[in-house]
């Protein structure tokens, strides 16, 4: 078993209290011990932050280039090691789990390059003999909170731009994946970086969160998870007059249109909606299908859907992994169940399936409406619905139908609808003939409506909330 302890002023420390690590693929593996850090040793995390932050706003380009890219050479170097741990306690599959990996190696080689190329302005002044610039400075302290579904890419978008522009960070992931966390923090920590400047403070959210809002040595904060928890922290934030990025969730849908390529609809459809067990913000958990193809596509998808290999996420051959943990699998199950009620048919799945872990067959819906609750409220797990539409106006209609508006699809031959979709879908992220889930890692991330809150995340747009901008005036 291993130890998975917090960061703190470059010296790890277990603490007093520590909670296991289970393997949600089999809960009698408990991968390690995880440090829960006090109240006392988040303030000791944010006191050295800040000291630590006064030198790292002034080195050079070069000294972050170096540490953010030697970071992600180690990062991509161990995918496989790490994709492993990944895999073992979020129980994505293994593929998924590498993959994961690869994408927060990458997105420390972009910010390793962003460091070089942080920009500013020189203006002429409407004064004669006036000069002026503009500049990006640090912020100084960054908060980090991040949920469970993605434990090493989250974390990675928001803590190599927070390094970039010369913040220092204290980073509390989600309780359910330390392991992650703390095999990101110490890749950080032996990169050569001043001490100080990353610090993990691992534990209870409801415990950790408050202190980081609270305390006027942080900036600011840039969060990730559930609506309910990111409107708590923007609330903390407000009162607080400091700088917040919420990332929330979605009810995305992908529309799939009669001139669809089936295939190409079936496998963009059953991606979106079930990898990752359909624990993703991006997921597609709303399917809008126009008359023509509905028959079709309902028999392909019910086809494909029900063969998916549910199991270990370790083992080879799995498709879809575990839920979470038994909390998240009791809710995935009681929305089988809201659907049923509300006269949803389920078509396939929707059982859980009895074993040392907490596994479910992806759940397929027709029969539904949109105003529906299992349309309209995030589940969060391998649970999709089949809404019919006459035509695309109503598809495009429905799709934008929702308070969330993270990612949207849609599947059609036609330029026409195509460019019409790009323009008029009501969602931060548009996907032609791609799955709602899966992103580029070099480009702005995020939604619109109760999905997002603040700038962006990800790319050069990162900037906005990881850098604040200094005017200055000079009389030559
Ligand atoms: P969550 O809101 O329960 O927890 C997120 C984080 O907040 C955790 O680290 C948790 O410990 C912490 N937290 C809990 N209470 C807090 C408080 N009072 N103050 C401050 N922090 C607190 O979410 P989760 O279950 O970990 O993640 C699932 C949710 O995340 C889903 O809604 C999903 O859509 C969303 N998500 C969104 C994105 C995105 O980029 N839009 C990406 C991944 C996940």
């Amino acid at each position: 078993m291993t130890n998975f302890p917090n960061l703190i002023d470059g010296e790890w420390t277990m603490g007093t209290q520590s909670v296991p690590n289970v393997n949600p693929s089999d809960t009698n593996d408990v991968i390690g011990q995880a440090a829960s850090a006090t109240t006392e040793e988040v303030e000791q995390a944010i006191d050295a932050a800040a000291a630590a932050q006064v030198g790292w706003s002034k080195s050079t380009p070069q000294q972050r280039f170096d540490i953010l890219d030697a970071i992600g050479t180690e990062i991509l170097a161990r995918k496989e090691e790490l994709g492993d741990l990944l895999a073992r306690e979020e129980g994505k599959t293994l593929p998924e789990g590498i993959g994961e990996v690869a994408r927060a190696g990458q997105i420390f080689k972009f910010f390793a390059g962003e460091a070089l190329r942080i920009p500013g302005e020189r203006l002429e002044s409407v004064r004669p003999g006036v000069e002026v610039d503009i500049r990006r400075e640090a912020l100084g302290v960054i908060g980090i909170i991040t949920p469970w579904n993605f434990p090493i890419a989250i974390p990675a978008w928001k803590s190599a731009p927070a390094l970039c522009y010369g913040n220092a960070v204290v980073m509390k992931a989600a309780e359910a994946v330390p392991g992650s966390a703390w095999a990101l923090a110490d890749i950080i920590h032996r990169s050569g970086l001043p001490k100080g400047v990353f610090n993990l403070v691992n534990g209870k959210g409801s415990k950790i969160g408050p202190v980081m809002i609270d305390h006027p040595k942080v900036a600011g904060i840039s969060f990730t998870g559930s609506v309910q928890t990111g409107q708590q922290v923007a609330q903390g934030c407000a009162k607080n007059l400091k700088k917040v990025q919420l990332e929330m969730g979605g009810k995305n849908p992908m529309v799939v249109l009669d001139d669809a390529d089936l295939d190409i609809a079936v496998g963009a459809c059953v991606n979106g909606a079930f990898f990752s067990t359909g624990q993703r913000c991006t997921a597609s958990s709303r399917l809008i299908v126009t008359e023509g193809i509905y028959d079709a596509f309902v028999a392909a998808m019910s086809k494909t859907v029900s063969a998916l290999t549910v199991g270990d996420a370790r083992k080879a051959g799995t498709q879809i992994g575990p839920v979470i943990d038994q909390r998240q699998l009791e809710k995935d199950l009681e929305y089988v169940q809201i659907a049923q009620q509300e006269g949803a048919t389920l078509v396939c799945g929707g059982e859980k399936i009895e074993g040392s872990g907490h596994f479910m067959s992806p759940a397929l819906f027709v029969d539904t409406a949109n105003h529906m609750r299992i349309n309209q409220e995030e589940v969060f797990g391998p649970v999709a619905t089949i809404i019919k539409a006459k035509d695309y106006e109503e598809a495009l209609k429905l799709a934008n139908d929702t308070e969330f508006g993270l990612s949207a699809g849609i599947c059609t031959t036609s330029l026409k609808y195509a460019t019409d979709f790009k323009a008029n879908a009501k969602a931060g992220m548009v996907m032609v003939n791609l799955p709602t889930a899966g992103v580029d890692y070099h480009v702005p991330f995020g939604g619109t409506k109760g999905s997002s809150y603040g700038s962006r995340e990800q790319g050069r747009y990162a900037a906005e909330f990881y850098s604040t901008v200094k005017t200055s005036y000079m009389q030559a």
